[in-house]
């Protein structure tokens, strides 16, 4: 009875980042709980490889501060 639910449920792909696109490559994650988007592409941030910095913001949450 739930079939058509589930079925939804299993085509929604759950997007990040600013970009707002499925995860794929290197992702970081934003450390403030509050982030909207938690987890970034590495290139839509700016960044190269994963940062040195155990707690990393993103751009938003680094103008929050
Ligand atoms: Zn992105
Ligand atoms: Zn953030």
């Amino acid at each position: 009875m739930t079939s058509l639910f589930r079925l939804c449920k299993a085509n929604e792909e759950t997007l990040y980042c600013i970009c707002q696109q499925g995860e794929y490559g290197l992702m970081v994650g934003c450390d403030r709980s509050e982030c909207r988007h938690e987890w970034f592409h590495l290139q839509c941030v700016g960044l190269k490889r994963k940062p040195p910095e155990e707690v990393w913001f993103c751009p938003e949450c680094k103008l929050q501060q």
